[in-house]
């Protein structure tokens, strides 16, 4: 889940059998190239729990509340990839017929924009199918994002982290249902204060673009009733 900021290695820990703490283990991956290592150093666990622990309950936790909410409210948001199919294959009847009919276009003239726009054509015919796979194969599991929305949203707000589990596992696998991967790099003039970028699972991302925009009514909200009460 930890990926190496400068190389993209996964990173691993290591528990000192000393003071029994688990600590991040230093980048060691070697480019072949030059032959040098890759010079990430290590970090303590505590700094990256105490990261991840901010994410989970400090961003992402609301972000699925606010989204829970408005999907309560309207479940439009649900149905955004099932219109697209349908707005896909909209698109798809209506370039087939103008194939056909250029097609007919064609049989009696050799006026070479027929050809030309008969190419264009199936280009975008293929950019269209190729999005319908795409989207379609995405629910293939039988789930669509919904359902997998749902799902992470029931559990963020009953499930094992924040202590319930100590087996890191269970933790681990969590944790990836929200956040995969985490990017690391250390910081050489604040050692406990590493660089590390969050990247949030397809579900979680939109959940952070509703929450984003729910956040910026609310300080507009808050802005105007404050110039009110200046007035
Ligand atoms: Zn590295």
């Amino acid at each position: 889940m930890l990926k190496c900021g400068i190389c993209g290695r996964t990173m691993t820990f290591y528990k000192d059998s000393k003071n029994g703490r688990t600590y991040l283990k230093p980048c060691s991956k070697v480019d072949f190239t030059t032959g040098k290592r890759c010079p990430n150093g290590a970090s303590s666990l505590v700094v990256i729990d105490q990261f991840i622990n901010d994410v989970m309950w400090k961003e992402i936790k609301p972000a699925m509340n606010v989204l829970n909410e408005q999907i309560a409210k309207n479940t439009e948001i649900l149905d955004t990839t099932s219109s697209r199919v349908k707005e896909l294959t909209n698109q798809k009847k209506d370039i087939n017929k103008q194939l056909d009919k250029l097609l007919d276009l064609m049989l009696t003239s050799n006026d070479h924009r027929f050809k030309d726009k008969y190419s264009q054509l199936q280009y975008r015919l293929q950019e269209v199918e190729k999005e319908l796979t795409e989207l379609q194969s995405g629910d293939s599991d039988g789930k669509d994002w919904g359902d997998v929305f749902l799902e992470l949203n029931k559990e963020i707000h009953i499930l094992p982290y924040k202590g319930k589990s100590k087996d890191p596992k269970v933790i681990n696998t969590f944790i990836k249902k929200y956040i995969d991967p985490i990017v690391y790099k250390k910081n050489d003039l604040e050692p406990d204060k590493p660089y590390l970028k969050v990247h949030y699972t397809e579900t979680v991302q939109q959940a952070m673009e509703v929450y984003k925009q729910y956040r910026k009514e609310m300080n507009e909200k808050l802005e105007a009733r404050k110039q009110k009460a200046i007035l």
